[in-house]
């Protein structure tokens, strides 16, 4: 299987190469602030109780995500593979996700880091805010998620780069720019 974490900041263009990737390798996209949004759009009891933290910018307690994740992750015959995007973003998530994979006879096979400064996420946020009209995409809770991130998120960097997992990408140009970038890694694997 091809299973692709791919990680950065809030803003640092997850999503928009998550969907390139899954266009091009045809893997199951599991995006856990997507799956939230859906939820609290239904007002079902996981969306409401995620939505306190969410509005904050904070992160929703692992124990809801890893459950969560756990009903996802269902052997398909014809599955690739899974990209995961923004999800893990904590030691535990992380290593909840290496267990959950290991049980599957499966693991992660690399780890896509978009970096972008965080000058640019804060303008790309708010930008997105503008138009998507997300309600986390402003000036106070990005604030609060660049925190979040730095703090509990980034640190799962060093834990994929002693697995030797972490490959660092550029992260500012254009997509299809930031995703040539990407092909070039990918394209090398043999899975
Ligand atoms: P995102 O769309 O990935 O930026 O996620 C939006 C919000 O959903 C985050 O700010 C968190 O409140 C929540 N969220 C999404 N994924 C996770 C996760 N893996 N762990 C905890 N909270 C999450």
């Amino acid at each position: 299987m091809l299973n692709i974490v791919i990680f950065g900041a809030p803003g640092s263009g997850k999503g928009t190469q998550s969907q390139k990737l899954i266009d091009k390798y045809h893997l199951t996209h599991i995006a856990t602030g997507d799956i939230l949004r859906a939820e609290r759009e239904n007002h079902t009891r996981l969306g409401e109780l995620a939505n306190q933290y969410m509005v904050k910018g904070q992160l929703v307690p692992d124990d809801i995500i890893i459950k969560m994740l756990e009903e996802l992750i269902v052997h398909k015959p014809d599955n690739v593979g899974y990209i995961f995007d923004g999800f893990p973003r904590t030691s535990n998530q992380g290593e909840a996700l290496d267990n959950m994979l290991l049980k599957k006879d499966t693991d992660i096979t690399v780890v896509l880091s978009l970096e972008v400064d965080d000058k640019y996420l804060t303008e790309r946020l708010i930008k997105r805010g503008e138009v998507s009209g997300r309600n986390d995409d402003t000036e106070e809770t990005i604030k609060s998620r660049l925190q979040v991130y730095y703090r509990q998120t980034a640190p799962l960097k060093d834990y994929y780069e002693k697995q030797g997992k972490l490959v660092r990408i550029n992260g500012v140009g254009t997509i299809d720019e930031i995703f040539g970038r990407i092909e070039r890694v990918v394209d090398k694997i043999n899975y």
